[in-house]
């Protein structure tokens, strides 16, 4: 792991932020995957206000940053990361349950699988498909998540959005342009933050609810590798899935380092323990270039890179 002086103005910073900032944070400890270099400076935001005004203080300053959600769908390399990282911790979630129709409103820190499970435990139907997704609802919204054939889009109702041009803004899944796996605001991170979310529910029957989940989740256990991983590392390329070409590349297995294609998905990478950012990027380039070479498809990455990456780490 590398240590550097960071080029951020500390005292900026420090006074703007207090006790909740932290220097040079492993956030091995805050990714699904467990890697990861450090972070110069973590700020830690409890609520939407603290949100809102974290990335306004620091759009002021020209200071560029990233948010750090359930870091599910991230790899940071081992260099780590330069810019500001602000950890969402905002959490609250309100339901409607009488609603026309039923709904409920989080905050884009909040435990999207869990909130899911929530809506179930009270009858209400709709986030089923959700209930095995790690992360916040703020990165739900930022790659569209989706499984079992549906997605954030088909519940979303409205988010709301802090735009560093146009403000506090209220957008629809159309106007987040939301596809599969991407929204605009994955393709200009950095631009705008996701502060809450209302979702569509609909009334059900609790029992039904709980059995579809457990349907869910017993599937994902027979299907996905336990450990340490990012989940699906690449998109599905038209019509065909990354895995599969994967597997008929002969790539099931390999492994670089402490880093593994996964023997049960093609597309789950599991750091073993002693991984680092560069065996999995290791893995990636060997992925795409193999299935480039014996089947002409491109695999596209559906996780996001953070962080300094040079070019030896991509060798
Ligand atoms: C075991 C496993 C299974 C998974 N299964 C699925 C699945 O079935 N379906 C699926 O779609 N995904 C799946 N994923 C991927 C991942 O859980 C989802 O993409 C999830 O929605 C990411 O949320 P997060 O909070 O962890 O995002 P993070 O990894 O923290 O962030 C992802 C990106 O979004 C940005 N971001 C996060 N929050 C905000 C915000 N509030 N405002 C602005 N930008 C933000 C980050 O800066 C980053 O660029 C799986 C992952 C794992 C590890």
């Amino acid at each position: 792991m590398i240590t550097m002086t960071t080029s951020l103005p500390m005292n900026i910073l420090q006074a703007a932020f207090l006790e909740r900032l932290e220097e040079n944070v492993s956030l091995a400890r805050y990714t699904s995957a467990r890697l990861g270099g450090l972070a110069d400076v973590l700020v830690r935001v409890n609520s939407i206000e603290e949100l809102a005004e974290a990335v306004s203080t620091l759009w002021a300053h020209g200071i560029s940053f990233t948010i750090l959600g359930g870091g599910s769908n991230m790899l940071v390399s081992d260099a780590g990361v330069r810019e500001v990282v602000i950890l969402n911790r905002a959490r609250a979630i309100r339901f409607d349950e009488n609603g026309f129709p039923p709904m409920v409103w989080a905050e884009s820190g909040a435990n999207f699988g869990a909130l899911a499970r929530q809506a179930g435990q009270k009858g209400l139907s709709g986030l089923e498909w959700a209930g095995g997704i790690p992360g916040t609802l703020g990165g739900a919204v930022i790659g569209n998540a989706g499984a079992h054939g549906s997605d954030l889009a088909g519940n979303l109702m409205m988010a709301e959005i802090l735009h560093q041009k146009e403000g506090q803004v209220y957008w629809t899944a159309e106007d987040l342009q939301l596809g599969y796996r991407s929204s605009r605001l994955k393709q200009n991170l950095g631009e705008a933050v996701v502060l809450a979310a209302q979702l569509r529910l609909a009334q059900g029957d609790h029992a039904q609810i709980k059995a579809r989940m457990a349907e869910y989740l017993s599937y994902r256990r027979k299907t996905q590798p336990p450990g340490a991983s990012m989940g699906s590392m690449f998109k599905n390329p038209q019509g065909d899935y990354a895995g599969r070409l994967i597997e008929a590349a002969g790539l099931k297995g390999l492994q670089v380092g402490g880093a593994q294609i996964s023997d049960l998905h093609g597309n789950f990478f599991i750091n073993h323990g002693t991984a680092t950012a560069r065996d999995v990027y290791g893995l990636i380039r060997t992925a795409q270039q193999t299935v480039k070479a014996q089947f002409g498809v491109q695999l596209e990455l559906e996780i996001v890179l953070i962080g300094d990456w040079t070019e030896e780490d991509r060798e």
